[in-house]
C-alpha cells in the first residue's frame, strides 16, 4: 500500500516536471515576435465616405485582419488592438511596404474638406465626429506648422500664404524668417525672427530648422509639421492624415525626393570610416513628426545640437532630420505621396485628387510652369500658382473667394 502510493506520487511528480518543462518550451513560441523598426500602424478608419482611410488600414494590416470597434472603445484602444493583431507580419517592410499613406487621398469624401475642425472617429460607426467618442480627438490647434521663409520672400511668397491657407490656421502657424519686417508683424501672425543668416547655405537652413524644433518642443503641441513658403497646406487632409496615428507613437511622415536611401559617412556614432544609409523626407514637400518621436530627437536636435549634428554629417536640414530619425533612432520614415514639392511634375496629379493631398507647391515660372492643373474661379493670370483656386474650392465662403465671380 505504502509502496504503491509512493509509486503514484513519484509518477505524479515526474508528470508535473515534464508538463512544466513542456510549458517552458512553449512560452517563447507563444510570444508574438517583436521587430525593431516597425512602421507605425495607422489607426483604423471606417464609416461612410472614408474609403481612402480604409484602404490605408488594409495596407497597414496586410494580413487581412479586421478589427471592429466596440462601443465605448477609444481610438487609442482600437489602435492598440490593431497593433497587437498586426504583429507577426513578415518582416522586410523596408523599401517594400513602406508607403502607408499614398492611398489615403483618392476615394475620400470631399465633404470632409469643409470641416477642418471635425474629424470622424477612426473605426467608429456611422462617421460620428471624434469628439463624441474619443478621449483624444486631434484638432488643428494640436498641430505646430512651421513655415520656413527668408526676408526677400515676405512679399512675393508669404503674402499669398496669408491670403490662403494660413488664414485658416493663424494660431498654429509659425513663420520662421531671418529679418525684421514691420508689415509682417502687423498681420498678427506668429513671426519668429531666427536671426539666422539669410543665405541659402546649409548652415543657415539648419540654423532655422534648429529654431523650428526648439519652438515646437516649447509649444507643447502634438505634431510638428514643417513646410516651405512655396507650399499650400490642405489643412483638412493634414488633420485627417495625422488623426490616423497617435502623437505618442514614433511617426515621421513625408515624401522622399529620391527613389533610394541616401548614404553618408557616419560621423556621429563613429569616426566616418563607415557609411550609413537612410531615407529622408524632402523639406520642399513638407513633413510631419509626432511629439513622441520629436522628444527622442532631443540629444541631436535641441538647443543648437541640430546644427552640430548637420555639420558632422555635412548634409542639409531635411537630410539631417532623416539621419537623426532613421540612422540614430532607428525609426523609419513612413513614405507618403500626399506631400508635394515642385521637384515633381505637379501637372500629373489627377485633378480629382488635388484637394485630397496634404501639401502642394508650385515652381518653374521662368521656363515651364509647374503647377497643379485645377480649374476654378481664377484664371492662370490671376492665380499663376493655383493656390487661390485650391483655396476657394476648399473654402468658398471666405473673403477672398466670395468676392470673385466664377469664370
Ligand atoms: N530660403 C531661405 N533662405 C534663402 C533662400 C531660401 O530660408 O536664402 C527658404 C525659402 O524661403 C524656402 C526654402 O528655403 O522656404 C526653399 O527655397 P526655394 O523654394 O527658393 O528653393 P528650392 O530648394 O525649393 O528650390
Ligand atoms: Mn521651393
Amino acid at each position: 500500500m505504502r509502496v504503491a502510493s509512493v509509486g503514484i506520487s513519484k509518477h505524479c511528480f515526474l508528470f508535473s516536471l515534464a508538463f512544466c518543462g513542456l510549458l517552458l518550451l512553449l512560452i517563447p513560441a507563444l510570444q508574438p515576435p517583436t521587430r525593431q523598426g516597425d512602421l507605425p500602424q495607422p489607426r483604423p478608419h471606417a464609416g461612410p465616405g472614408r474609403a481612402g482611410m480604409g484602404s490605408a488600414n488594409t495596407q497597414g494590416n496586410p494580413g487581412g485582419l479586421t478589427v471592429t470597434a466596440q462601443d465605448g472603445e477609444s481610438a487609442l484602444d482600437i489602435e492598440l488592438k490593431v497593433r497587437s493583431l498586426g504583429r507577426g507580419r513578415g518582416s522586410g517592410d523596408r523599401g517594400i511596404n513602406r508607403d502607408h499613406t499614398h492611398r489615403l487621398g483618392p476615394g475620400r469624401g470631399a465633404e470632409s474638406h469643409r470641416r477642418p475642425d471635425q474629424v470622424h472617429i477612426p473605426g467608429g460607426k456611422g462617421g460620428r465626429p471624434v469628439g463624441s467618442r474619443s478621449r483624444d480627438p486631434l484638432e488643428l490647434k494640436d498641430i505646430f506648422i512651421a513655415v520656413k521663409t527668408t526676408k526677400k520672400y515676405h512679399k512675393s511668397r508669404l503674402e499669398l500664404l496669408f491670403q490662403t491657407w494660413v488664414s485658416q490656421a493663424k494660431e498654429q502657424t509659425f513663420i520662421f524668417t531671418d529679418g525684421e519686417d514691420k508689415d509682417l508683424q502687423r498681420t498678427g501672425a506668429n513671426i519668429i525672427n531666427t536671426n539666422c543668416s539669410a543665405a541659402h547655405t546649409r548652415q543657415a537652413l539648419c540654423c532655422k530648422m534648429s529654431v523650428e524644433y526648439d519652438k515646437f518642443i516649447e509649444s507643447q503641441k502634438k505634431w510638428f509639421c514643417h513646410v516651405d513658403d512655396d507650399n499650400y497646406v490642405i489643412l483638412p487632409s493634414l488633420l485627417q492624415l495625422l488623426s490616423s496615428y497617435h502623437h505618442s507613437q514614433d511617426v515621421y511622415l513625408g515624401r522622399p525626393s529620391l527613389d533610394h536611401p541616401i548614404e553618408a559617412a557616419e560621423r556621429v556614432k563613429s569616426d566616418g570610416s563607415v557609411s550609413v544609409k537612410f531615407w529622408f523626407a524632402t523639406g520642399g514637400a513638407g513633413f510631419c513628426i509626432s511629439r513622441g518621436l520629436a522628444l527622442k530627437m532631443s540629444p541631436w536636435a535641441s538647443l543648437g545640437n541640430f546644427i552640430s549634428t548637420a555639420e558632422k554629417i555635412r548634409l542639409p536640414d531635411d537630410c539631417t532630420i532623416g539621419y537623426i530619425i532613421e540612422a540614430l533612432l532607428e525609426v523609419m520614415l513612413t513614405h507618403t505621396h500626399l506631400f508635394h514639392s515642385h521637384l515633381e511634375n505637379l501637372q500629373k496629379l489627377p485633378i480629382d485628387t488635388v484637394l485630397e493631398q496634404v501639401t502642394l507647391s508650385y515652381g518653374g515660372f521662368e521656363n515651364r510652369r509647374n503647377v497643379v492643373s485645377i480649374g476654378g474661379p481664377f484664371s492662370l493670370t490671376e492665380d499663376p500658382t493655383r493656390f487661390k483656386t485650391v483655396h476657394c474650392l476648399l473654402y468658398p465662403d471666405t473673403d477672398l473667394c466670395s468676392r470673385m465671380k466664377p469664370h
